[in-house]
């Protein structure tokens, strides 16, 4: 299932662990909107040459829902028209701070359904040190806002590994998330990005990295008690409970990266595939702005240059990545799909693991049994050519 990204590149403060492209303040968020408009007219052809229409969109960031539920409404209605897309799924990521009753009724009215919010946790001394701007009742609050607005398609994340994070926090952070009975549950364990505040604490020596066993445990307990709870794991991150016809409610947009489905990314620092080529903007609002100047700017190939890279996928690429992508779910990899020289290139190590319980073979499918995702990581990198 195609797709398009739009990646909203604003925060209003930095979270201590996060290192992902934003900037602070309201000064490029008009000239932005422009050049996603002009970005978008420049790549109108995107799908089409590839005969294939856009069925999800995801707007990421950043922090989306700090842009007016009106301005996104628009952006929405002008890519469906520009890529001629009939979304099943339009997703947005908000901060349950923005989520008044007012603001989710806007986005609902704007056309998305489909909201993804990071609560992270629920308790407030811990989302004060990850220098989150709500409080624990506040994201319940935002959850709650959600509902009553229509959404039946919300997904919350939570962070796990962390100093300070006992297992009785984690139970209690896990009871309370099931509690609210979103439809989908993402859960990632903390790490120490370069760049990020937390990384820095790390390389004063400030913080120091939680024992894998804790980690490992704590992961464990995310399986076993989400299982326990009617959610059914689909990726190593990923959790999704049943609608009433019995359908796994995933991600959409997300799996579509999974199976290598080409996607569009708009915006700066958002990424692009188109099965053969990957491309993307670089992670600089400035230069975005540049290269795409508006309606009535032109798109000069020097600021186009600039303002992102590409790189030709060769074939040892292709079979690692699909190999990366296709372990990190519960479905596992299709080999008939790969490419057979390289697979017998693979198979002594495939083998090894099967005999040491990290993989199963099923048919032509290989995947790695849900006790030992934790270590997925490993398992994957043993099978790259
Ligand atoms: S985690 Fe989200 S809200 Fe926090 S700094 Fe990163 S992008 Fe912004």
């Amino acid at each position: 299932m195609a797709g398009i990204y739009v990646h909203v590149p604003f925060c209003s403060r930095f979270c201590t662990y996060c290192n992902f492209y934003s900037v602070k303040g309201a000064g490029y968020r008009e000239q932005y909107i422009q050049s996603l408009e002009s970005e978008m007219e420049f790549r109108k052809e995107f799908f089409k040459n590839k005969g294939v229409s856009p069925h999800t969109i995801y707007f990421g960031g950043g922090t989306p829902s700090l842009l007016p539920a009106e301005v996104l409404g628009r952006l929405l209605h002008r890519i469906i028209s520009t890529f001629n897309a009939s979304p099943e799924e339009i997703s947005i990521e908000v901060n349950p701070n923005d989520i008044t009753q007012e603001y989710a009724e806007s986005l609902r009215k704007a056309g998305f359904n489909r909201v993804s919010m990071g609560v992270q946790s629920f308790v407030d001394e811990h989302l004060l040190w990850m220098n989150r701007r709500h409080k624990a009742a506040e994201g319940e609050e935002a959850f709650h806002n959600l509902r009553a607005a229509g959404f039946n398609n919300i997904s919350l994340d939570l962070i796990f590994g962390y100093q300070g994070l006992t297992d009785e926090l984690w139970q209690y952070n896990l009871e309370t998330i099931t509690s609210l009975l979103p439809e989908h549950i993402s859960a990632y364990q903390m790490s120490i990005e370069p760049g990020s505040a937390l990384g820095k604490m790390y390389e004063r020596g400030e913080y120091d990295l939680v024992p894998d066993e804790i980690c490992k445990n704590q992961y464990a307990a995310l399986q076993d008690y989400l299982g326990r709870s009617g959610y059914a794991q689909y990726e190593i991150s990923s959790f999704a409970r049943r609608n009433p016809e019995g359908e796994l409610l995933k991600s959409r947009h997300n799996s579509s990266y999974w199976t290598k489905e080409p996607y569009l990314g708009l915006g700066p620092a958002a990424h692009s595939y188109d099965g053969k080529t990957r491309f993307w903007n670089h992670p600089s609002v400035a230069k975005y702005c540049r290269c795409y100047p508006g309606k009535s700017g032109i798109i000069s190939p020097e600021n186009l240059a600039k303002a992102g890279g590409y790189e030709e996928l060769q074939g040892r690429d292709i079979f690692n990545e699909s190999v990366m992508l296709g372990l990190r779910t519960v479905e596992g990899v299709d080999t008939s799909l790969l490419d057979a020289g390289m697979l017998r290139e693979a198979m002594s190590e495939i083998r090894r693991h099967i005999r040491l319980g990290n993989l199963i073979q099923d048919g032509v499918k290989i995947r790695i049994p849900s006790e030992r995702l934790f270590v997925s990581d490993g398992i994957i990198r043993d099978l790259f050519v």
